[in-house]
């Protein structure tokens, strides 16, 4: 993208109305705009983060099994009268009524809308599992919306539903899912930990919340700094092995992990001091295993050996993937703005021509972004080159590709690499290289 014909408005003022960091740096980087309270617009670079984050949640949950679709926001009220939730969900549901006085529903989440589907297509225990997932804009109505796109009104969330056979089987999708996150979060540069969670009236042990620690969240949180070191990607686990999932799941919930809420000192006092974490941490995602609440509830089952009726064990499991944009932000910025982690930066890289109508920094420009148009964004702007370096810095592009007149004339340029301020002084193709194989 050519910076000088894109709609990339970043704002040298501290936007007043931004109380914490990721939701001022995403306004002044020109991600987001809010468009009313709580609903906001993403402008074309923050829609490429959208899109990344998006898509590396969607090949996880593709890599376990999990088969993507795509439901509607909207909702009729009848299907939520069935499990009896739409008198029970309260202010933040958004209740719409249409022309024909039929009372719908802006979706908060859709429990209810999956397990009728499923029940449409489904009829015997033979064609389970099945989990299915959607990357969808949900709305509740929050009594505060705030921090931008961490507590908005209108979000993007992706939800997946299981549905096994058997408390047994159901296990095993939980412990699918539970890896596919963590695989996820450290894909996305972040370490989310897992922590267990209130089950409510369901019981058991199997929720766990995923909390990114920085000091803004809403939950206190207490863990064992060891889970901030596992590498989940580099893990062997036979996902359609019981055992393997079993030893999987074993190792995680070894370790002590808990938000504020299901805090327990005798534990905590077993973890050895040097790697006990405290702090504040902003949950990113939520797997609960439900049962057989809601099959039940709208009566939807399938045939079972004996052509038996069998009721479905089902879980939910939830990413904010327009919260994740604002939470990365918060664990990953400095004084001067963001600092993309690579897998998810709306560019590469930004190419800064420091003289432009230069003919050599030009043409050595035009050389650099060619190799990669869609990767990069290209600083071809008259400004001066301290607006520009600060234009970089503050969105984050993980490498800059600094473009001057004395460099040009031989080739070379200077390669930054945001995260760490580094600087290399490299012909042009050797820093393409560099860039492009990240
Ligand atoms: P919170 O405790 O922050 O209100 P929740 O527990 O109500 O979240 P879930 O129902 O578990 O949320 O939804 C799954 C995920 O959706 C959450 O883990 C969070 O990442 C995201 N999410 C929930 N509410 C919002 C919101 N208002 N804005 C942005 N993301 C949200
Ligand atoms: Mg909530
Ligand atoms: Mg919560
Ligand atoms: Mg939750």
């Amino acid at each position: 993208m050519r910076l000088s014909r894109s709609f990339l408005p970043t704002l040298k003022e501290t936007p007043s109305e931004a109380q914490i960091v990721s939701h001022r740096l995403m306004l002044r980087a020109g991600l987001i705009r809010q468009t009313a309270s709580g609903i906001y617009a993403w402008l074309p670079a923050g829609l490429r983060v959208l899109r990344n984050i998006a898509q590396i949640v969607r090949e996880e949950q593709d890599a376990v099994g999990a088969q993507e679709v795509l439901m509607p926001t909207l909702q009729s009220a009848d299907l939520w009268k069935r499990s009896g939730r739409y008198d029970a969900y309260g202010p933040e549901m958004l209740r719409i009524r249409d022309r024909h006085e039929r009372d719908l529903l802006y979706g908060p989440t859709n429990e209810e809308m999956i397990t009728d589907l499923f029940g449409q297509g489904v009829k015997s225990y033979k064609e389970l599992p099945q989990v299915l997932y959607h990357i969808q804009w949900k709305f509740r109505d929050e009594v505060r919306p705030r921090f931008g796109v961490m507590r908005g009104r209108e979000f993007l969330m992706k939800d997946a539903y299981s549905f096994d056979v058997s408390y047994e089987a159901a296990v095993d999708s939980y412990r699918r899912m539970m890896l596919a996150y963590l695989r996820t979060f450290q894909r996305l540069g972040v370490r989310a930990v897992p922590m267990v969670a209130d089950t409510g009236p369901i019981g058991g042990d199997l929720s766990h919340e995923f909390l990114i620690l920085a000091p803004t969240g809403e939950s206190g949180v207490f863990y064992d700094g060891e889970l901030e070191t596992l590498d989940w990607l580099g893990e062997p686990v036979d996902v359609a092995d019981r055992v393997s999932l079993d030893k999987f799941f074993s190792n995680v919930t070894s370790y002590y992990a808990a938000t504020d809420e299901k805090h327990d000192e005798d534990a905590w006092d077993q973890v050895p001091g040097d790697r006990r974490r405290e702090g504040r941490g902003i949950e990113v995602g939520h797997i609960f295993y439900f049962g057989t609440k809601y099959t039940k509830a709208m009566d939807i089952s399938v045939a079972g050996p004996e052509g038996e009726a069998i009721y479905p064990e089902m879980g939910s499991y939830g990413i904010g993937v327009s919260r994740l944009a604002g939470a990365i932000i918060e664990a990953s910025h400095d004084e001067a703005g963001i600092i993309w982690p690579d897998s998810v930066a709306p560019f590469k890289a930004v190419i800064i021509n420091l003289k432009v109508g230069d003919a050599t920094c030009d043409a050595l420009c035009e050389t650099l972004y060619a190799a990669a148009p869609e990767q990069f964004l290209y600083d071809d702007r008259t400004d001066r080159a301290g607006a520009k370096f600060a234009d970089a810095d503050l969105m984050g592009h993980p490498w800059q590709l600094i473009v001057g007149p004395r460099g040009a004339k031989e080739q070379k340029v200077e390669l930054k690499r945001r995260a760490t301020g580094e600087r290399f002084e490299l012909p042009a193709d050797e820093a393409l290289a560099r860039v492009i194989s990240r």
